[in-house]
């Protein structure tokens, strides 16, 4: 058993459509709607927590895509605004994963690997200037 977040691009056309309660009755996953931004004849994106057996997951995203709807992990939307991020760590002892890290231990720069980044969000409320924004 195995989660995954993921953020969904709608094309207009598919907006109305109940395209992800599938997931449900086709593939057996369970999932979470975190967030969602859909308003009718527009794009929509929703950002949703898939749990499940891996093998299912990757059916579920699979199905979505040849639905014509644009599947991308959320560690993609996590961002550094690395022109308002003064260096001061906080984030480095927060993130799980590792994905923000001490780039260089003189000058104790910060960076961040988004391959790394799991988009669990910790590491954005201890930010003291707001540098960490998700986006999607
Ligand atoms: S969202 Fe989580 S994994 Fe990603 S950088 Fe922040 S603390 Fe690390
Ligand atoms: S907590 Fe914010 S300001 Fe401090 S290093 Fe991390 S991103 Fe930069």
């Amino acid at each position: 058993m195995s989660a995954r977040k993921i953020v969904l691009t709608f094309p207009k056309n598919k907006i109305d459509k109940p395209i992800v309660h599938k997931l449900i009755k086709d593939f057996g996953l369970v999932f979470n709607i975190m967030k969602a931004s859909i308003t009718p004849d527009q794009e929509g994106h929703m950002v949703i927590e898939l749990s499940g057996e891996n093998a299912d997951i990757e059916k579920g995203i699979k199905y979505l895509k040849d639905e014509g709807i644009k599947v991308e992990p959320l560690s993609k939307d996590i961002r550094v605004n690395w022109d308002k991020c003064v260096q001061c760590g906080a984030c480095v002892s927060i993130c799980p994963t590792g994905a923000l890290y001490i780039k260089d231990r003189k000058t104790m720069e910060v960076a961040f690997d988004t391959e790394k980044c799991i988009a669990c969000e910790l590491c954005i409320r201890p930010c003291p200037p707001r540098a960490i924004e998700v986006h999607f």
